[in-house]
This record gives C-alpha cells, structure tokens and sequence, in this order.
C-alpha cells in the first residue's frame, strides 16, 4: 500500500498521482426548458499519492461510480480540473487522450457482465493490446501468458470462454485484462461486492500483491466498510455529489468527525452486542441529485443539524416535529413540481393536499407546541391546501431555517494529521452549539 519511493528522501511527503480540484460531473440541464441537471458530482477535491488506496465510501447513487468514470476520463467533467502525474487530463483529446488511457484503467463490479462472452480469455486480455497495437503479436500473446500467472490463473485458460468460469475467475479475468498496457493507476468499482464472501477475500488479497508488485494506485469503490478500512490508506466519504470527510483510515473509523460518517459508521453491526453503541439514524430520505439543498447537502436529513438562534432551547421533540413537517411540506412541493402546473389544473388534482391535516396531526401528536410555532404552521397548512406547496416550504424555511439550510459549509480541517470534515460543526461560530449528534434512535 503506501510505497515510498527509493530515491525520495525520507523527509519528504510522498508524490502526489493525481490531484483533483473542484471537480463537477452534471448530466442534462443544459437546455433552456429542461429539467435541472442531474448533480452526480459537485465540486469535490482530493489527492491520490502514488502507491497509495483510496477508499471511496457513501450510500447507493452518491456519485461514486461517476467520480470513478471521470477521472479516467470516460466522462467529460462538467468543471474542475484532474492533475495526473503533471498533466490535466480533462482538456486532453484524440491521440492524447488515447495514449494517456493506457496509464488509467477500471475494473467493474459484475465480473458475470463485464467480459465478452463471444471472446477467448486470451483475446479479452489481448484486446487493449491490440487496440494501442502494443509490440508484437507474439510479445503480446507472451504477455497475456504472464497477466494470466500474475492474476493466478493458468495458461490453459487462455483459449475458454468467461462462461467457463466462477465469478471469482471472471473477476481475476477482468483484473489481468485491467492490467494489460501496464497502468499506474486502477479504479476499482465494487471489485468484490458481487462475490461470495470467501472469494472476496482472495480476490482483495490479489489487488494486494498485484499493487505491491507493480507499484499500483487505488481507487477503491466499495459500499463494504470492512473491506474499504482494510485495504485502504486513505478514505473519502461521499454524499449527494460532495465528499463529507477524508483522511487517514483508521482516524475517519475511529474517530468520524462528521454527522454522515458517524451515521454510516453506526450503521455496522458490532460484533459484540454488549458494546452496543448507538445507532445514529438520518431522517427521511436522500434528496434526488437534480434537486439538492440550497445549503449543506446533508441539511434535510442531518442528526446535528443546527438551529436557529429562536429555536436554540426549544425541546428537542418540538425541533424533531418541526423538521420531519418541514419535510412533509418539502415533498409535497417536490411532488407538485414534477407534476406541472398544467397537469395539475387540468385535472384539478388540488384535492391531494388535502390530507395536509393528517400529516400535521401525525407529526405534532404528543408534542406541545408553542403558539408562535402553531401559527407558523397553520400559515403553511393553509398555502399546502391552497395549492402552494412551495409557498408553504419558503413560508416555514423562513421562520426555522438556519445556516445549515442556507449555506454551504466548507471543508475543515479536524485533526493534526491532516483530515477534514464539510459541516458547520467546525467553525469557531457554532463549535460549542449543543452536542453533534443530538438526535439518537433508541432501537427504532
Ligand atoms: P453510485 O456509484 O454512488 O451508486 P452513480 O455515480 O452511479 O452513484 O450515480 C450518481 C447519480 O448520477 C445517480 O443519481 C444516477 O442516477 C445519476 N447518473 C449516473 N449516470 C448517469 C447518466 N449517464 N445520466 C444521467 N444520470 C446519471
Ligand atoms: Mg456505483
């Protein structure tokens, strides 16, 4: 994993593979009457030291895989720059381009998908070769002979089909292929999430060595945080297009300094019950990546989320109802949008806000609420039957959104060693308010 390089002095940081700044990947939006785009990435930094194993961690439709895609230049970034090795990638084309993809490769999740069934194992392997026309054929047929041993598989394997082989195989197949023009750097996307646990661990030890051997750079893509806090020297948590906190491995596992990391983190089973720690849940669910908030990303959600200075004592059960109704409101609003105004009047379909009251009685059941706030409510109950949901949500951010809703926070630095977390959290400003996670789930 992290390789210091012979000939640099000891002192000195190891060299930086790739850095990454303010990079964005958006998909549509580009059309005066089209949707808003789709946010997949937006605006993330980071540096990979050569040698080194990245992990990537977050939720299901959090950008990982786009992030992975466009740092090889499969997709073209939106903005930001990519520095590999002293070049900026994203204004490369045609032949530059080319010859640089030698030095990126991936390898996917679905070793059952990935290969061409049609295809040899030897000509799968063979094939980046022949298509940057790599030496000889005969140097080329030696060297899938040597990828086939590096990646444990013997020779006779060259002349089969993918269909002859487990997942496990297919994988080492698509490793060995990944592996062809010799590659500095590897995003590996899921590698293993597909396999059976005891292949996995095979599987992760082969990108071990093979990274050992050939003085490999990772990315590591992985929804398994067991798998990403063994192998990786580094982590980035992402979520909603944006990377929430990144540093050393052991320190992000140990000691998460943001609200999302600690709620991903709780959310592992702890293999002693008795050391239950507490599972730290977010509420409602993610926002869609073409409609994220104005402020933090994880604002509509957030366990630590910071209130206003009205709101600062208000009880805790009071604050809960009020967010859970904010979003309430925010999807009706949501709803209405996707709809249209057209559709909505030609079939008069006002009538589903109706039900406005329940959700109200639901989330304020048991809860004393203060007059100020009722009024506050009964103003956006009024707007949602009216037809205005999104009045309604402008109506209640106004009276109970703080900076978490209107700003975005930036990157801090938390700790000697260099991690940052993105929360208002950690500036000077708001560090004392209340403990982070203020809202705990009791074995909901
Ligand atoms: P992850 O790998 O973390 O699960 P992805 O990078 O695959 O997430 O997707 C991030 C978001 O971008 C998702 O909302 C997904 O639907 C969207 N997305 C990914 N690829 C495209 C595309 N080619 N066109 C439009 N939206 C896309
Ligand atoms: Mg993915």
């Amino acid at each position: 994993m992290s390789n210091t390089l012979e000939q640099s002095p000891p002192t000195e940081e190891s060299e930086t593979l790739i850095e990454v700044e303010g990079l964005k990947k958006y998909y549509g939006g580009e059309g005066m009457f089209s949707d808003p785009p789709v946010k997949a990435v937006d605006g993330v930094s980071f540096e990979i030291k050569r040698g080194e194993t990245l992990g990537l961690v977050g939720e299901s439709g959090c950008g990982k895989s786009t992030l992975g895609r466009t740092l090889l230049a499969l997709e073209i970034a939106t903005e930001g720059s990519i520095i590999y090795d002293g070049t900026d990638i994203t204004g490369l084309s045609g032949t530059e381009l080319k010859e640089w993809r030698k030095n990126a490769q991936m390898v996917f999740q679905d070793p059952e998908s990935s290969l061409n069934d049609r295809m040899t194992v030897g000509e799968i392997i063979r094939e980046p070769l022949d298509a940057h026309s790599w030496k000889t054929m005969t140097d080329r047929r030696e060297r899938v002979l040597d990828l086939l041993s590096a990646v444990g598989l013997p020779d006779k394997h060259y002349f089969r089909y993918p269909h002859q082989f487990s997942g496990g195989q297919r994988q080492r197949i698509g490793i060995a292929r990944a592996l062809a023009l010799e590659p500095d750097f590897l995003v590996l996307d899921e590698p293993v999430s597909a396999l059976d646990v005891s292949v996995q661990a095979k599987i992760i030890r082969l990108l071990e060595d093979l990274q050992e051997d050939f003085n490999l750079t990772y990315l590591l893509i992985a929804h398994d945080l067991s798998v990403v806090r063994y192998i990786s020297d580094r982590v980035a948590v992402m979520y909603l297009g944006k990377i929430m906190e990144k540093g050393e491995t052991e320190e992000v596992f140990s000691n998460a300094s943001n609200p999302y990391t600690q709620s991903l983190l709780s959310a592992i089973p702890e293999p002693d019950p008795s050391a239950a720690s507490q599972r730290i849940t977010l509420s409602g669910t993610p926002p869609s990546p073409s409609d994220a908030p104005a402020g933090c990303n994880l604002s509509t959600r957030c366990p630590a989320k910071i209130r206003p200075e009205a709101y600062a004592d208000a009880d805790r059960d009071l604050w809960q109802a009020i967010e859970r109704f904010r979003e309430v409101v925010r999807e009706r609003a949501r709803v209405a949008l996707s709809l249209g105004d057209r559709v909505r009047r030609r079939f008069n379909r006002f009538d589903r806000f109706d039900d406005i009251e329940d959700s109200r009685a639901d989330t304020f059941d048991g809860v004393e609420v203060p007059e100020r706030v009722d009024q506050q409510i009964e103003t956006a109950v009024e707007m949602v039957k009216r037809g205005e949901p999104m009045e309604a949500q402008q109506h209640l951010y106004t009276e109970f959104a703080s900076v978490c809703d209107h700003e975005r926070p930036e990157m801090h630095e938390v700790s000697v060693s260099g991690r940052q977390s993105y929360c208002h959290r950690h500036t000077d400003e708001y560090e004392d308010v209340e403990p982070v996670i203020s809202r705990r789930a009791d074995n909901e």
